[in-house]
C-alpha cells in the first residue's frame, strides 16, 4: 500500500506513484528506480515515481490484452458500457476540486484555469460514450442475390502516451476517444507530472470500469514509453507530445505496421489585422500565448501585427504583459504560474539569448521572475526581425510571445504558412472576406476567427504538416480505434463451380 502524506492543505498525495495494472499497484520490486516528482512552485519534492521497467510494461500490456481478448468490456451491451462511462463523468465531476488541486500542485497551472479543464475532461467521457452508442454499420444489397453487411469492431489494445502540459485533459482525451468502442489500453503519462493522472485512473475504477481496461505505467519516455510503444501486444498507438518524439514513435510503429495517431507541436500564427476589433484582438492575443503558463500546443505564439497598427498594438500588448500576475498557482489571483520543471524553464529562457543573437528586440520579460522560489519566467515578448528567426520557427512552449510585423494580407498568410508546423491559426478582423480568406489559405488543422482557442468536441482536432497525423474527434476516432469488417451472405444459394466433380 502507498502511505499518504498530508500536504497541510486540501488533499493528500501518495508518497510513491506506482503503476496501476489490473486495477491494482503491482508489487514493489527491489532495485527499482525512483524518480523525484517536484512541486514547480516550491521546488520541494512532492513524491517519488517508481519507474515501470520492461517487465512491468509487459504485465500492463498482458492485462489490457486479457481484458480485450476475454474480458467483459468489448463484449458488453453498449448501454451498460455507456452507463459506466457516465458514472466516470459523474465521479470525475465529484472529484473535480481534488483533481484540479493535484494538477495545480504538480504542474503549476493556475487553479482557476484548471477548474475549467476538469469540467471539459468529465464531458469528454460522456461525449464519446454518446458517439459509441450511435455507431452503426452499413448494408449493401445491390449485387443481386447477396447481402453484404459492414460492421465496426474495436481494434484492440492501445498504447496511449500523454505529455505534461495539461496532463489530465490530454490523457483523458486519449482514453475517452479509445475505450468507448470496446478497446482496452495502457496509458503512460509524462514522468514529470504523474500525480493527477494516477488519481484520475483510480477514479475510473471507482466508477466501475472493469480492471484491465485502462492500465497505467509510469516512467521516462526512453525507458517505459519506448518499452510500451514497441511491445508486440499493442495494436495501435495514440500519442500526444513533441514532434521529435512523435517521429521516433512512428518509426517504431512502422517496424510492426501498427497505426499511429499523433498530436504534436505547433507554432501557430495569430494574425492581427488593422480591421480587427483591437480590444478583443489584444485580449485574444494575450490569452493565446499566456494561458496555461504558455505551455500549449495550440498557442498563438507568432503574433503577426499589421504595420499600420503595430506601434500602438505592440505598446499595449507589452503594457498588459508587464501587468500579468505571476505567482502561486493556488492563488485565485494568479494568471501565470511556474513552468512545469527546471530544465524546461532553462530551455525557455535560453530563447532570450537566441532571439538577441538573431537581431530580435526584447520588448519585455526575458528573465526568471523575481520570486523566492519556483520555476517562474516573466511573461516575455520579443519583436523578431524575420520569420526565419528561430524564435519564429521553433516551439518555445512557455510564456514567450514572438511578434512580427506585416503589410498585406498576402504577406501575413505567407508568413503563417512558412512553418514546419500546422496545428492552428488565429485571425482577428471585422472584415468577412479577410477572415474567410485566412480560413481557406492557412495550412492548419484549426482556424480561430476573432476568438482564442474554443475547443469543439464534435469537430476534428489535429495538425497539418509536422503538427500531427490523424485527428481527435468523433469520426476520426471511430476510424482510428475501430476495424471495419465486411460479412457477405448469399440470399439464395448461388451457383458455384464444382471443382473435381
Ligand atoms: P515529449 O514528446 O517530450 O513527451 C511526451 C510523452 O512522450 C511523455 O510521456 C514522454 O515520457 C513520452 N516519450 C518520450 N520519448 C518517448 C519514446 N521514445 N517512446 C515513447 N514515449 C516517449 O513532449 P512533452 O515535452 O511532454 O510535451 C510537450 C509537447 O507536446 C509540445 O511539443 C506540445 O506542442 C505537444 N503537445 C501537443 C498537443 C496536441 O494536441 N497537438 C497537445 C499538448 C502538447
Amino acid at each position: 500500500m502507498n502511505s499518504v502524506v498530508a500536504l497541510n492543505r486540501d488533499w493528500p498525495v501518495v508518497d510513491r506513484v506506482r503503476s496501476l495494472i489490473d486495477g491494482e499497484s503491482p508489487p514493489l520490486r527491489a532495485g527499482g528506480i525512483d524518480l523525484p516528482i517536484v512541486n514547480p512552485t516550491t521546488e520541494e519534492g512532492l513524491a517519488v515515481l517508481r519507474e515501470a521497467d520492461a517487465t512491468e510494461v509487459d504485465a500492463a500490456v498482458a492485462s489490457a490484452r486479457r481484458a480485450f481478448d476475454t474480458g467483459p468490456w468489448p463484449r458488453m451491451d453498449i448501454n451498460e458500457r455507456k452507463d459506466i462511462l457516465y458514472a466516470i463523468r459523474d465521479r470525475l465531476r465529484a472529484h473535480a476540486d481534488e483533481l484540479a488541486w493535484l494538477e495545480c500542485v504538480g504542474v503549476g497551472l493556475p487553479l482557476a484555469h484548471v477548474r475549467g479543464q476538469m469540467q471539459r475532461m468529465a464531458r469528454s467521457y460522456e461525449f464519446f460514450a454518446e458517439v459509441a452508442s450511435t455507431l452503426h454499420g452499413e448494408a449493401y444489397t445491390q449485387a443481386k442475390g447477396w447481402l453484404t453487411v459492414v460492421t465496426r469492431e474495436p481494434k484492440g489494445v492501445a498504447a496511449l502516451i500523454a505529455p505534461w502540459n495539461a496532463p489530465l485533459s490530454l490523457a483523458s482525451m486519449r482514453i475517452a476517444t479509445c475505450i468507448p468502442w470496446g478497446n482496452t489500453c495502457v496509458l503512460k503519462p509524462s514522468e514529470y507530472t504523474p500525480l493527477s493522472v494516477r488519481r484520475m485512473v483510480e477514479i475510473l475504477h471507482e466508477a466501475g470500469l472493469p480492471p484491465g481496461v485502462v492500465n497505467l505505467v509510469n516512467g521516462r519516455g526512453a525507458v517505459t514509453g519506448s518499452a510500451l510503444v514497441s511491445h508486440p501486444g499493442i495494436d495501435m498507438i495514440g500519442f500526444t507530445g513533441g514532434t521529435a518524439t512523435g517521429r521516433d514513435i512512428m518509426t517504431a510503429a512502422g517496424r510492426r505496421l501498427v497505426p499511429v495517431a499523433l498530436e504534436l507541436g505547433g507554432k501557430s500564427a495569430n494574425i492581427i489585422c488593422a480591421s480587427a476589433d483591437i480590444e478583443r484582438a489584444l485580449d485574444g492575443a494575450l490569452v493565446g500565448i499566456f494561458a496555461n503558463n504558455g505551455q500549449q500546443c495550440l498557442a498563438g505564439s507568432r503574433i503577426l501585427v499589421q504595420r499600420s497598427i503595430a506601434p500602438m498594438f505592440i505598446e499595449r500588448f507589452v503594457e498588459r504583459a508587464r501587468n500579468i500576475r505571476v505567482g502561486d498557482p493556488l492563488s485565485p489571483r494568479t494568471e501565470v504560474g511556474p513552468l512545469a520543471y527546471r530544465a524546461h524553464m532553462e530551455r525557455v529562457l535560453s530563447y532570450v539569448d537566441i532571439a538577441r543573437a538573431e537581431g530580435a528586440q526584447l520588448l519585455t520579460g526575458g528573465r526568471r521572475a523575481a520570486l523566492e522560489r519556483g520555476w517562474f519566467v516573466e511573461p516575455t515578448a520579443v519583436l523578431a526581425a524575420s520569420n526565419d528567426a528561430r524564435v519564429c520557427q521553433e516551439e518555445i512552449f512557455g510564456p514567450f510571445a514572438t511578434l512580427l510585423e506585416f503589410d498585406t494580407l498576402d504577406e501575413a498568410i505567407a508568413i503563417a504558412n512558412r512553418s514546419r508546423f500546422g496545428l492552428a491559426g488565429y485571425v482577428w478582423s471585422e472584415d468577412f472576406a479577410t477572415a474567410m480568406r485566412c480560413s481557406r489559405e492557412i495550412r492548419a488543422g484549426t482556424i480561430w476567427i476573432n476568438t482564442p482557442m474554443m475547443r469543439e468536441l464534435r469537430a476534428p482536432f489535429g495538425g497539418y504538416k509536422e503538427s500531427g497525423v490523424g485527428r481527435d474527434g468523433p469520426a476520426s476516432s471511430v476510424d482510428f480505434y475501430t476495424e471495419l469488417k465486411s460479412t457477405i451472405f448469399p440470399l439464395d444459394p448461388p451457383p458455384m463451380h464444382r471443382y473435381g466433380a
